[in-house]
């Protein structure tokens, strides 16, 4: 059996065109399937149109949280009930083309416990480009498991995998770097992006921003490290510069010009250690976070069919 994830947040608009292509692609696939629908806090009809389409189809099983998670707590539980012999987290707006699942299942027969999909970005605006190119830049030069460019969490992955997650007990999860975190047998295949069908992103421009930190942070202490090194050379710049007016003043005398020489360097500093000591805020603060061991989802009910 293969298991469904799908994460909904507000998505009442699209949920039904979802059920319809999906179902389609799967009716032509010969393993058995079930729906993990995880409503993430939604605010509109999302949860009543779930349960309609479980009523009706005893594959599909309702988690219902009690409140807004995210779409990593959301995954994470998903992974948590799902029974399948292997899992594809796929979001629910339709730009992860279903069509790809049986694709992915081809693979995994082969052998596969990673079937990972890679998505184009030729509709995205340049700065998301950019943005996204130096994010998997910088992350994949700190940190030692590479998350591979342009990956995300649409994926087939194989009980095995899904064990080795459900024994990752961080709080913070960034998902598509634990997946990579976890190893295995992986294989890439590429897709197009789709225009979202219905309803809107939920990730805006801050959201994806802190997202980049999470994975930044999540993977490696490698920011943290960079400001030895930048603190040890302005160190050594500051010394022999002081070495440099000692021996100008005692052969020169002191002359008193300098005001705005003085102004850029204690501003330059004083800059320099604000980012220092937010960088290791922000590791203070996870450490924090997960020191306190909440539960990272909290369920109000469940709901299947009574068949
Ligand atoms: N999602 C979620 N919880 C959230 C935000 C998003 O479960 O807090 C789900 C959303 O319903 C969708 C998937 O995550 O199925 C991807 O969201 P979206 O399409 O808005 O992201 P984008 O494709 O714009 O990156
Ligand atoms: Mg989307």
């Amino acid at each position: 059996m293969i298991s469904i994830l799908c994460p909904c947040y507000n998505e009442e608009a699209v949920l039904d065109l979802f059920f319809e292509r999906i179902s389609a692609v799967i009716a032509k696939i010969p393993e058995k399937f079930e729906f993990i629908c995880v409503n993430d806090g939604s605010k509109d009809k999302t949860l009543e149109i779930l349960k309609n389409h479980a009523e009706k189809d005893s594959r599909i099983k309702v988690i219902d949280f009690s409140r807004n998670f995210g779409k990593e707590a959301a995954l994470t539980a998903a992974l948590d009930y799902c029974k399948g012999d292997a899992a594809i987290p796929i979001d629910v707006d339709l730009q992860q083309p279903p069509e790809l699942i049986s694709k992915m299942i081809e693979k995994w027969r082969e052998g596969y416990e990673v079937v990972a999909a890679r998505r184009d970005r030729a509709t995205d605006s340049w700065l998301k480009k950019i943005t996204a190119l130096a994010f998997y830049k910088f992350q994949n030069a700190t940190s030692r498991y590479e998350i591979p460019a342009n990956v995300g969490d649409f994926r087939l992955i194989d009980r095995k995998v899904i064990d080795a997650l459900k024994k990752m007990k961080e709080s913070l999860r960034f998902m598509k770097g634990l997946f990579a975190w976890a190893g295995f047998r992986s294989c890439i295949i590429d897709y197009k992006v789709e225009k979202r069908m219905a309803g809107e992103s939920k990730f805006n421009f801050w959201n994806l921003v802190h997202f980049a930190i999470d994975g930044l942070t999540s993977f490696s202490t490698a920011p943290l490290t960079l400001w030895l090194y930048v603190g040890g050379g302005i160190s050594i710049c500051a010394f022999v510069y002081g070495f440099f007016i000692f021996i100008r003043t005692i052969l020169f005398g002191i002359e008193l010009p300098g005001y705005a020489s003085l102004l850029c360097l204690t501003l330059f500093f004083g800059g320099s250690q604000m980012l220092g000591i937010g960088i290791l805020g922000e590791y203070v603060g996870r450490t924090y976070i997960e020191s306190k061991q909440r539960p990272v989802y909290i369920i109000r009910e469940i709901y299947e069919s009574e068949s």
